[in-house]
């Protein structure tokens, strides 16, 4: 079986109020999601996640993500949440621990379907924990070339981004790319992908632009849960920290955020998951169910 493990950054269930929740006022299948939330909603469980792991001050992205590829927690040990980069303390949680290298010293063939730029790639200083995880674990890093293949997305999936700096890359429907993620996830043991713009949706505080995020992010979503075979593929939803469900304020919220998985091991994965540090651990869990009997 395939795992497609999306993070979008910054998406937390709030209070349905249209005045500051742009989730109460996008059309979506997915997002309609509150505080007061459906445990399953049309074949998706989804399970309200702690992001602040019982550490003061607001959860943060670098520490967050950190917890949640490594099942360890990261801004407990870390002393403080994180924001941003990944620290040389995270760094090493990173090489050892990540869900990343786990898979690949077990065998799985792993993928990170992002796409990144040249100076992504060569940038030394302030690197992301999703590059450190992916390098510290072999896992190649995606370039425009795949792009152009049509083997990768960037990370706001239409190339619009890519496009406004100049790059000369085509425009990407959501159907085109939701192709991409789901062959790349068929090819794969665990494939990952990030989205960030809802994180920056939420500290620009623009309902129109959150909205509009929303209802893009959401057919997105929903092209691949239509074009995987859940019967063979578990895909799972995961969010950092809260952020885009109050525009009431800039910052992130100390809200759970929700995590979403649809398709086979969906209830295994979901009855391990309480917080960030969960997230890990319950795909390995789902790997472990499926492991056969002879191999154990
Ligand atoms: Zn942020």
């Amino acid at each position: 079986m395939g795992i497609l493990l999306l993070l979008v950054d910054g998406l937390g269930l709030g209070e349905p109020d249209a005045e500051r929740n742009p989730m109460a006022v996008a059309r979506t299948r997915w997002f309609r999601c509150f505080r007061t939330h459906a445990p399953e909603t049309d074949g998706c469980a989804v399970v309200p996640t702690d992001a602040s792991l019982g550490v003061p001050g607001l959860p943060q992205s670098a520490t967050g993500q950190t917890a949640m590829l490594t099942g360890l927690n990261a801004p407990l040990l870390a002393g403080r949440h994180v924001q941003g980069f990944c620290t040389p303390t995270l760094a090493s949680m990173l090489h050892i621990h990540s869900i990343f290298r786990r898979a690949s010293l077990d065998g799985r063939r792993v993928a990170c379907a992002n796409a990144f730029t040249d100076s992504a790639l060569r940038r030394q200083r302030f690197p992301s924990v999703t590059t450190v995880a992916l390098r510290s674990a072999g896992i190649r890093l995606r370039d425009l070339t795949d792009l152009a293949r049509g083997e990768a997305l960037y990370h706001d999936f239409t190339n619009r981004l890519l496009r406004a700096r100049g790059h000369p890359v085509p425009l990407l429907s959501s159907d085109e790319a939701a192709r991409r993620l789901a062959a790349i996830t068929e090819a794969h043991d665990l494939t990952y992908y990030e989205y960030i713009q809802t994180d920056l949706a939420g500290h620009a505080q623009n309902m129109d632009r959150a909205v509009n995020l929303l209802e893009g992010l959401d057919h997105f979503v929903s092209t691949v849960v239509e074009l995987l075979d859940l019967s063979r593929h578990l895909f799972v939803l995961v969010s950092d920290h809260g952020n885009i469900e109050d525009l009431s304020s800039p910052s992130h919220t100390w809200n759970r955020v929700p995590t979403m998985a649809w398709g086979r091991g969906k209830e295994i994965f979901a009855r391990q998951i309480q917080a960030l540090t969960d997230i890990a651990p319950g795909l390995l869990a789902v790997w472990e169910a499926r492991r056969p009997l002879a191999s154990q």
